[in-house]
């Protein structure tokens, strides 16, 4: 027995198998031991099959409901064609009958309704952010080259007009000497 003694580690890397009994006979035996032993490891298992059952009690309470029929089956394969309109007229008021009469399909839509909305808010917002930051980007560049040319513009103003300064004086130099 004592060489087949599983350390606290071991039994909980194994505890979730062991729990779903998925573990060989051989392997539970030694698990089963643990547990008998250590209180510790005794609560953490109590802890999942009491997790695991609460489970199957919801998927069984969902299997069970009545609501959960045939024609709910044929409204969630249709769901997301009669969301994008891709429905006949008789399709599309079977889907629409359906969604009154029944609580689950009714949920179903207004989820996928608003899952919807989600999405498209969100879209908007990104494109929104997108257009501030393309609009913001531009004034901003703009801006930018104002700056630059109005720090360019002065010494390039000052030194051409000193330029046409000293051709005007040149010319007018060479003229007087030409013509007078
Ligand atoms: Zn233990």
């Amino acid at each position: 027995m004592t060489n087949h003694q599983l350390s606290c580690e071991q039994v909980n890397a194994l505890l979730n198998f062991y729990v779903e009994e998925k573990l060989s006979t051989k392997l539970s035996g030694y698990i089963e031991e643990h547990l008998k032993n250590c209180p510790e490891c005794m609560a953490k298992y109590l802890q999942m099959k009491n997790m695991l059952n609460k489970f199957i009690d919801i998927q069984n309470e969902e299997i069970e409901n009545p609501y959960a029929t045939k024609q709910y089956e044929d409204f969630k394969l249709n769901l997301s064609a009669y969301i994008d309109n891709e429905l006949n007229d008789f399709d599309n008021i079977k889907i629409k009958k359906i969604a009154i009469s029944n609580p689950l399909a009714r949920q179903d839509l207004e989820n996928i309704y608003t899952f919807k909305k989600m999405i498209l808010s969100s879209y908007e917002k990104t494109k929104n952010d997108f257009k501030n930051d393309f609009s913001k980007n531009v004034l901003c560049h703009l801006q930018h080259r104002q700056d630059i040319n109005e720090k360019k513009l002065d010494p390039f103003f000052k030194l051409t007009a000193a330029f046409f300064v000293m051709i005007t004086c040149i010319v007018a130099g060479i003229i007087r000497i030409l013509y007078f």
